[in-house]
């Protein structure tokens, strides 16, 4: 498939913030791919999670793993939409760099400490990570990409926010989209999330088979897998209902997107940019069904007690962590430190993007070193 008119183009770019000599090789997007594979934040993603903690198993997904598999799905996709896949997997790659150690319940906890120092939000500082934050360049402060590639990185944003983030922060303000690879990365993410935490969550015995059959679009598919293979069971049963689910999920999104995209008829990117609401998602069913799983796994996986507690936990490791820093700040290590000092800045923001960069087991060594006397510091 030849790239479409509406697709973006590296050739077109809006740019860097930061001029720059353009790759020999590669396209614009690609170097925005290679830069984000090759910085730090990108590396720790192996060490984080959404849902289970890092520590309790070798089978889980971590955030680098769920990263990959959004590029792979978000990929797909683009390829059979005539989409850019190189921007697309740029912005797979990049959109979870701001995450916190211990997934929803770190951010929460640390939203919570910020508050009153201007909040935290894992999508602004994924954005934060790209823009300021990563440290590998001679000529600029984090990794210079292109504007397309940070427009998808910013999925939401809160008005007052977008009000300081200049042409970025635009579309928040007067409504409009960012590009049709951004649109996809967005629901490559949910697709690959709700899929994956149906895996980990039935290998982890939280959830229920014979539950999530009575939901459509798991009771679909297993139906499907066993009347083709009716002596089936255990986990490669799982794995293929997850396989069929995923597929039906990505062919229904293309189909239905091509049909938008034909109605819609957007010239370029800028009349994707200018369209009042989304061009891509899936049919009214299957969006149904996809809503359906979701609040399925908000119920009975995300509020289970045993995820509730390990929530818990993290809560109170981030919080500690946050205000021993704020409260003594004799103890916080000297590279934070020089941050605070040679930018200028906020302790509290530096705080908060410290401890936001963790690991799991980094805060929680980090909670014991500073909190359990019997550690040495
Ligand atoms: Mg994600």
């Amino acid at each position: 498939m030849s790239k479409k008119p509406y697709a973006a183009d590296p050739e077109r770019s809006r740019g860097r913030r930061v001029v720059e000599e353009p790759p020999c090789y590669r396209s614009a997007f690609q170097r925005d791919r290679d830069r984000v594979i090759h910085c730090s934040a990108f590396r720790r993603l192996e060490y984080k999670t959404q849902v289970f903690v890092n520590h309790e198993g070798d089978l889980f997904r971590t955030r680098l793993t769920h990263s990959l598999e959004v590029a792979q799905i978000a990929r797909s996709i683009c390829r059979a939409l005539g989409l850019d896949e190189d921007l697309a997997e740029a912005i797979a790659l990049a959109h979870d760099l701001g995450h916190t150690p211990f997934g929803h319940a770190g951010q929460d906890a640390l939203n919570e400490c910020m508050a009153p120092h201007g909040g935290f939000e894992h999508n602004l500082q994924s954005l934060r990570v790209v823009d300021v934050l990563e440290e590998r360049y001679a000529d600029f402060d984090g990794l210079n990409l292109t504007y397309e590639t940070r427009e998808g990185i910013l999925k939401h944003c809160a008005a007052e926010r977008a009000a300081q983030l200049g042409e970025l922060g635009e579309r928040f303000l007067r409504g409009g989209q960012p590009s049709l690879e951004a649109q996809v990365v967005n629901l490559a993410d949910a697709i690959a999330y709700n899929n994956h935490d149906v895996d980990d969550g039935l290998r982890a015995e939280l959830l229920d088979i014979q539950a999530l059959e009575g939901l459509a679009l798991f009771g679909r598919c297993s139906e499907v897998v066993r009347a083709r293979h009716p002596a089936l069971g255990g986990r490669r049963l799982v794995h293929e209902v997850v396989r069929t689910m995923i597929n039906l999920l990505v062919c229904d999104l293309i189909k239905h997107t091509n049909q938008l995209l034909v109605a819609a008829a957007p010239q370029d990117i800028d009349a994707v940019r200018a369209c009042p609401h989304p061009l891509v998602g899936f049919s009214a069913s299957v969006g149904g069904w996809q809503r359906e799983l979701a609040d399925y796994l908000r119920t009975h996986l995300y509020r289970h007690y045993r995820v509730m507690r390990m929530a818990h936990k993290a809560k109170r490791v981030i919080k500690e962590l946050f205000y021993a820093y704020i409260n003594t700040p004799d103890v916080i290590p000297d590279v934070v430190q020089h941050r605070i000092i040679a930018n200028d800045m906020p302790r509290a923001r530096a705080v908060a993007d410290y401890i936001a960069g963790m690991t799991d087991r980094f805060a929680i060594l980090e909670h014991r070193r500073l909190l359990d006397p019997a550690t040495s510091g």
